[in-house]
């Protein structure tokens, strides 16, 4: 086991504007960095899986889980409850992985409170029409829906000032190499490097 502790990145953004699609290009080229799954009340949209997407839990199970305090953090979002489950995000990071929370500013704010040396991270779209034509290019939600989910992503954004790093995907490889910018630079903040290259620098300092 290794004797680093992880990092834990906050990763947060309008629904719509990629988020998912950088964060999975993400975990795919960096061995190192895996992904939180939430727990949900939420219905599975087509093309999602139990235990890869979300847990997909009823509204008893959640609220069980919330009576035991089993989410370090949890929201309503869009009328369904989401949570992020302590004890699995504890055992990731103690193994010496980054460990990704793809949450809403609502969760981001108590992660923060309660673990200030999280990073965090707003991913913005390059202009609203680019999202509302992403939301809408779905096909899996009514207008009703999209237009919801529009003035609730303007919500959202509102919020950009209270993350470290803001990322605008207007490019998708572009938008991925700045967040693969991001997660690079902590690792060689000075306490990851010294504990990584200790043998090093014993030997240079000797
Ligand atoms: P979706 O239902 O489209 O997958 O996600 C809707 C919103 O819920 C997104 O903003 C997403 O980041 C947020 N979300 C997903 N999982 C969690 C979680 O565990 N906690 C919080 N606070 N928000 C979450």
């Amino acid at each position: 086991m290794s004797t680093t502790t992880g990092t834990l990145y906050i990763i947060s953004a309008p629904s719509g504007a990629g988020k998912s699609s950088l964060v999975k290009a993400l975990i795919d080229s960096e061995p190192h960095v895996r992904v939180s799954v939430s727990h949900t009340t939420r219905a599975m949209r087509p093309g999602e899986s139990d235990g890869v997407h979300y847990h997909f839990v009823d509204h008893a199970q959640f609220t069980g889980m919330l009576e035991q305090n089993e989410f370090l953090e949890h929201a309503q979002v869009f009328g369904n409850y989401y949570g992020t489950s302590q004890r699995a995000l504890e055992k990731t990071l103690a193994e010496g992985i980054d460990l990704i929370l793809e949450i809403d500013w609502q969760g981001a704010q108590q992660v923060r409170r309660l673990m200030p040396q999280s990073k965090s991270i707003f991913i913005l779209p390059p202009t609203l029409e680019a999202l509302r034509h992403r939301l809408t290019s779905r096909g899996q939600d009514s207008g009703e829906v999209i237009e919801q989910r529009m003035r609730e992503a303007v919500s959202e954004m509102s919020h950009y000032v209270e993350y470290d790093y803001i990322v605008i995907n207007d490019d998708f490889s572009h938008a991925l190499s700045d967040l693969k910018a991001i997660f690079r630079a902590n690792q060689l903040l000075q306490p990851a490097q010294q504990q990584r290259h200790l043998g090093l620098l014993n030997e240079l300092l000797a």
